[in-house]
């Protein structure tokens, strides 16, 4: 088994979840031993995000999907966006916010559970009116929590922990576009992010009746 970042692999990482005999949670309460709690940060690609979030359902699995409002990259309030939330919702994940401090803009697409993007440490774990933050007590815990940030496990892949259930319970944040999107380090990951937008944006172009002549890529 390679550690890479792929579906594939993180297919594995959920197969090892179960071997381990984790169940699947979220932040609607408190963390109990055994709970695995899913949680993506969209910073990039709704693409991305429903291509994880189906392999999650074909595994039985769930997750938390924290969306931005405040994108650069993508617009939830597209009809892409919107058929997002709606293909996640109908796959069983829960939709959160993914905010930009200070603006927490929680309506009724959102479950009232916000992580805040790139946060800076004076308010990361602070308390949110009428939301729960991803970053506080009791969701937070160093020893229970791993990232994938900028394709690099601080403490390595955790497939082999996972397998051997040796965490109590763990909040693991990965990010869609890391594993939808292939390539040996986030820079050439991001240039098949952008590859792939193309021609999505392409597509766009027709559906907004550009005339795109007989140009052909
Ligand atoms: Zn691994
Ligand atoms: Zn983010």
């Amino acid at each position: 088994m390679t550690c890479d970042f792929s579906l594939r692999h993180y297919r594995d990482l959920l197969q090892a979840a179960r071997v381990g005999g984790y169940r699947w949670a979220g932040f609607d309460r408190p963390p109990e031993s055994g709970d695995l709690i899913l949680r993506h940060d969209v910073d990039l690609s709704l693409r991305a995000a429903l291509a994880v979030a189906e392999v999650e359902a074909d595994e039985g699995a769930w997750s938390t999907w924290f969306l931005m409002t405040r994108s650069a990259f993508y617009n939830l309030a597209s009809s892409e966006g919107e058929r997002a939330i709606e293909r996640l919702r109908e796959l069983g994940h829960r939709v959160a916010h993914h905010a930009v401090w200070p603006h927490v803009e929680l309506d009724e697409r959102f479950d009232h559970v916000v992580a805040w993007h790139n946060p800076d440490p004076e308010y990361m774990q602070a308390p949110i009116d009428g939301a729960v933050n991803v970053m506080e007590a009791p969701f937070f815990d160093p020893d229970h929590y791993r990232s994938d940030s900028n394709q690099h496990w601080r403490h390595g892949c955790p497939h082999e922990q996972l397998a051997r259930g040796d965490f109590e319970w763990l909040q693991l944040l990965t990010h869609p576009e890391i594993w939808a999107f292939e390539g040996r380090t986030m820079r050439e990951t991001m240039e098949a992010m952008l590859d792939a937008d193309r021609a999505a944006r392409l597509e766009l172009l027709r559906e907004d009746r550009i005339d795109l002549g007989t140009f052909r890529p």
